[in-house]
């Protein structure tokens, strides 16, 4: 099956073809590891998901790169106003990301490589770009040169003129992008940058924050590599500028399908601070929301369509997966000799066709969704006539297992809780309110030593994990 995505560098779908063929080499950029992701960036990262998923069920390898930003403007600042070592601040953070992509069944990609773990790469990159003219330096700073780049602003649509009016900027921020012209690679070291710096034939600084994703994605994928992901607002500046930094240096194409997600709003609003809708996947666990609905939510519009995330949305994406179960439970618990009918395995033909065609034509989980829905439908009217027998059973536990290689939310390996672990992990909180330390401590090594692992979190409820898998989030 030909698999066809909309790039956003011709505006239009076009068929994939992998530079190495059955393999395809993606990079999908990563957190900035200041604060934690909120739901419009987890939005982001399971369209990644869905793309990741969706190459390997049409039997592709994939190599997917998905960098932590941990150098730029929002880290230092953060580090510098909370008085913490870079290193400290995004520690944490880093691995809480890690966490929500486990509680949301996103598969982990293959490397997760650190800015701050790839200063020489960059600094190399950096000399290339000079020696070739297309970057220079002004006191301890290091600027591309964008009118070097003629073709600069094809991936946007941004022209030079409007670019023209713009001045050079040290800023490697989003919001900045009308003071925009040359951008930095290398910012010298000033005093709010505090401890994080690093030496370079340009003087001590740190790399802009353009120059990381150039540098790490050429690094891992090689000079000229498939497919490259993010949000719009990557587009520009970001992936525009990443774009002149690399085909500047190599002289080769870079990136052959540039895929992006739109935004998630949330209740119909742009997600923001001062409107405090950031909302994160913990703030969404503590209002009693499963993240199992909420991965079926972020994963069923159609990733080029705005998604607007409501309570009300969670819970009808709660209740669409409960139609599902419901046939998985019959298909599970179906009893009975014989073959399987021609009309159930006609229907599965059908929807397995649908569901691959839709994927294949620019990722449309919606009407693979359909596919699926359509199905069910079906297979209710049939178990009407006559019970399932189990070779049906049987035949739609496959199908649930073909397709939620994709989705990633049908088969659920969640445990119950035993009634004693609960208990135990309530009595804990008790003597952690009566400040019994000691006490809860002990409890914890308990729940360690019978397989369970919890975590406090901020808000004062616990989370308890088992085999890696989150079980329960139990409010205080
Ligand atoms: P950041 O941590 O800000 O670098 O963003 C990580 C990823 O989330 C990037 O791919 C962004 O484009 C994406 N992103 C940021 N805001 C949103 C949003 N509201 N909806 C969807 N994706 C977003
Ligand atoms: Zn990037």
């Amino acid at each position: 099956m030909t698999i066809q995505f909309y790039d956003a560098r011709r505006r239009r779908k076009a068929p994939f073809e992998p530079l190495h063929p059955g393999e395809a080499r993606l990079y999908t950029c990563g957190p900035t590891v200041y604060k934690d992701a909120h739901i419009g960036n987890l939005r982001t990262y399971i369209f990644e998901d869905l793309l990741r998923r969706t190459l390997k069920f049409f039997g592709l390898k994939v190599v997917q790169v998905m960098n932590l930003t941990d150098i730029d403007d929002k880290t230092i600042r953060q580090s510098h106003a909370s008085g913490v070592a870079l290193k400290t601040l995004t520690a944490p953070i880093i691995e809480r990301f890690f966490r929500d992509l486990k509680l949301l069944n996103i598969e982990r990609a293959e490397i997760y490589p650190a800015a701050t773990d790839h200063i020489p790469e960059i600094i190399a990159l950096i000399e290339r770009l000079l020696a070739k003219g297309y970057a220079y330096q002004a006191e301890n700073n290091v600027y591309f040169s964008v009118e070097r780049f003629p073709e600069y602003g094809q991936l946007s649509g941004m022209n030079l003129q409007a670019l023209a009016r713009g001045v050079r900027i040290d800023a490697d921020e989003y919001e900045d992008k009308e003071n925009f012209r040359d951008f930095a690679l290398w910012k010298g070291w000033t005093q709010e940058d505090g401890d994080v710096a690093w030496d370079s034939p340009f003087g001590r600084g740190r790399p802009g924050w353009h120059i990381e994703c150039s540098a790490m994605s050429m690094k891992y994928l090689g000079e000229e590599f498939d497919i490259h992901t993010g949000g719009v607002d990557n587009i520009f500046p970001h992936h525009e500028n990443e774009i002149a930094q690399s085909v500047a240096a190599t002289g080769k194409s870079f990136v052959r399908y540039w895929l992006h997600s739109a935004h998630l709003l949330v209740n119909g609003e742009k997600m923001s601070k001062s409107l405090g809708n950031q909302w994160t996947l913990s703030d969404l666990l503590e209002r009693g929301l499963s993240p199992r609905a909420i991965r079926y939510l972020l994963l069923s519009g159609h990733y080029r369509q705005q998604l607007n995330f409501t309570f009300e949305a969670v819970q009808a994406a709660g209740a669409a997966l409960q139609r599902l179960d419901t046939l998985h439970q019959a298909a599970s618990t179906a009893e009975g000799d014989g073959p399987a009918r021609d009309s159930v395995r006609r229907i599965i033909e059908t929807a397995r066709n649908k569901f691959s065609a839709a994927l294949a034509d620019d990722l449309n989980i919606s009407e693979a969704l359909a596919a699926l829905f359509d199905l069910v439908a079906e297979a209710h009217r049939i178990r009407r006539e006559m019970p399932l027998n189990r070779a049906e059973g049987f035949a739609l536990q496959n199908f649930w297992h073909y397709v939620d290689r994709v989705i990633g939310a049908l088969i659920t390996d969640e445990v119950e809780i035993p009634t004693e672990i609960e208990q135990l992990v309530h009595n804990r909180m008790r003597l952690r309110t009566d400040r019994k330390y000691a006490e809860a401590d002990a409890i914890r090594q308990e729940l360690a030593g019978k397989g369970y692992q919890i975590d406090d979190t901020n808000q004062g409820s616990v989370i308890i994990w088992a085999k890696g898998r989150k079980l329960v989030n139990i409010p205080h």
